[in-house]
């Protein structure tokens, strides 16, 4: 047989003319035909010479320790650490006669062997310049997926993503807003930026005093970040660039306190805020500050029929009986489910919410990053209208407790836009409530390695009209969402535009208004109604 036979075990195996060991006199199994099998089980590299049909290996090679020599066009000789278990002496090497078909598929061979040697050495062992070895494996690699992140990476190694978040005002003077009225917080302290992409909340931190900030980088926009920082030097003899993950690098002395820009879509999109805790765990000192400390996911039901009918319109292509002579019907049940599984991202009226609403506290100061891995939000609202609920929304805030200025960093509905806007989920069954009746579910988040989450959502209100029974008869609807696939429907025009006495009043009541009481205990604060839920309440309850 011409090699192998799947496309994957394409690279992984070679067919082989023999085998033999170089301290053994004769060739193993000659009468079969032999592989060379690449392997990576249970994280050991190794590569096998075996006959095709069996499992068991005739030969193991250590792969991170082998060496690999040309001896003719057709004739090498690989030679390795001992790797046999049952015996003691892995002090003596083995050497392996390998004799190939062809030149070409020696050729192959010694190709993949280079290529899965490396692997193995970046993925397993990493001989330091000292000659200690250590795990180079970090939590984030054992958690994602290596496609996903080399994408992430990408994209934020890139300035006009940076410039993107830089030029939302509200996000970045927020951020300025409470650096620098909190000048006690980083004067004279050892500052660490978590995720620093150009730099710029090193800068801020470096301008209201820190002693020194360590801006720790992972992508290319460490470069960048070097250069911007270089460029205002009287900040720069403050300021190290460190190009590495927050869950890799080592620094030189612990920090006082961490700023960080790590909340994506739902605050927990792609996954960053598991990096700002480990952080905490690895550089912060025990007394040390986080800004922001604590962050919010905020969920109220809503009614919006335009978004409703918009996505369910979406699936309509697929019920075409005659697509240039195709029926296309049979895709439009999963086309139908597709386009609900995405999330919505826009931003949407507050009087589209049914119901005031309610958050979930993720405070990163006591967060394990396990406890990031599954979030788990029990649902129960109180239609404050009757309406046909078309799912829930959501959006987060953060605050920054500093120990002049407590400052909430918003982005609610109503307040203004940021560049995460808000995200709602739909239902593809919407569900009836009447004023004052009780909507119960669960929003369950669940972490998956392209550093994102899968959503289930379930909403449930008892059954309203005749025929319903007094007690027990629920009218629940479910989805399942991927939080990495998102609908962004920023251009769509504004289906309820606000009167301009509605608008300043809203705005005026969801602006970031620094909490006044400076000795707030964290448990008070917790307990603080969203800075603009009083709002969402009275648009609910007028104008709905
Ligand atoms: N602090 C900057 C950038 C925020 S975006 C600002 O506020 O403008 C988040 C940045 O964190 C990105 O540049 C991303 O590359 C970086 N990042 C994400 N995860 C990281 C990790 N585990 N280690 C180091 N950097 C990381």
């Amino acid at each position: 047989m011409e090699g192998p036979i799947g496309q994957k075990e394409k690279q992984l195996e070679f067919a082989l003319a023999s085998v033999s060991e170089l301290s053994s006199a004769s060739s193993a199994a000659q009468s079969k035909p032999l592989v060379a099998r690449f392997s990576a089980d249970f994280g050991v590299a190794e590569l096998r010479f075996q006959q095709e049909s069996e499992s068991i290996a005739a030969i193991n090679v250590d792969l991170p320790t082998a060496k690999l020599f040309k001896l003719g066009p057709v004739q090498s000789v690989c030679i390795s650490e001992c790797s046999d278990s049952s015996k003691e002496q892995t002090a003596y090497s083995r050497g392996v006669n390998v004799q190939f078909r062809n030149e070409e598929e020696s050729r192959a061979f010694h190709c993949t062997f280079e290529q899965k040697k490396k692997e193995a050495l970046q993925g397993k062992q990493l001989q330091l310049p000292n000659g200690t070895v250590s795990d180079t494996r970090s939590k984030f690699d054992d958690k994602i997926e290596p496609s996903s992140s080399k994408m992430y990476f990408h994209y934020y190694g890139q300035l006009l993503h940076q410039q993107n978040m830089l030029q939302d005002y509200v996000r970045t003077g927020t951020y300025y807003a409470a650096v620098i009225e909190n000048r006690s917080d980083f004067i004279g302290r050892v500052v660490v930026d978590v995720g620093a992409g150009s730099g710029i909340l090193s800068l801020f931190a470096a301008q209201a005093g820190a002693k020194h900030v360590y801006a720790v980088e992972a992508s290319e926009m460490a470069e960048y970040a070097q250069k911007l920082i270089a460029g205002n030097p009287s900040l720069a003899q403050r300021i190290t660039v460190v190009k590495g993950k927050v869950e890799e690098v080592e620094l030189p002395e612990k920090a006082d306190i961490l700023i960080s820009e790590p909340m994506g879509t739902l605050l927990v999109n792609e996954r960053m805020l598991e990096s700002y805790v480990i952080a905490r765990d690895r550089f912060l000192n025990p007394y040390g500050k986080m800004f922001p400390s604590v962050g919010r996911i905020h969920m109220a039901p809503f009614s919006d029929e335009y978004l409703f009918i918009e996505i369910a319109n979406k699936a309509l292509f697929w019920q075409q009986q005659n697509y240039y002579g195709v029926d296309l019907t049979s895709l439009y049940g999963s086309a139908f489910q597709g386009y609900f599984s995405q999330p919505v991202v826009d931003a949407f009226d507050p009087r589209l919410l049914v119901a005031p609403p309610i958050f979930h506290v993720i405070d990163f100061m006591k967060s394990k990053e396990e406890q990031l891995y599954e979030i788990d939000v029990p649902l129960r609202f109180i239609s404050s209208v009757g309406a046909r609920v078309h799912g829930l929304a959501c959006w987060f805030d953060v605050l920054f407790n500093g120990s002049t200025v407590q400052r909430w960093l918003t982005t609610a509905p109503g307040a203004p836009t940021t560049h995460w806007y808000q995200l709602r989920c739909v239902l593809s069954q919407p569900i009836y409530v009447m004023a004052g009746q009780e909507i119960t579910g669960r929003l369950h988040m669940i972490a998956h390695n392209a550093q994102s989450y899968t959503i289930y959502l379930t909403l449930s209100t008892k059954m309203w009209g005749p025929g319903a029974e007094q007690e027990g008869i629920l009218q629940t609807s479910s989805c399942k969402l991927d939080l990495k696939e998102p609908y962004y429907r920023m251009s769509q025009p504004q289906a309820y535009p606000l009167a301009q006495d509605q608008q300043q009043h809203q705005l005026i009541s969801t602006q970031d208004i620094p909490i006044q009481s400076q000795d707030l205990e964290e448990a008070e604060l917790m307990q603080q109604p969203s800075p603009n839920s009083d709002a969402q309440l009275n648009s609910i309850m007028g104008n709905v």
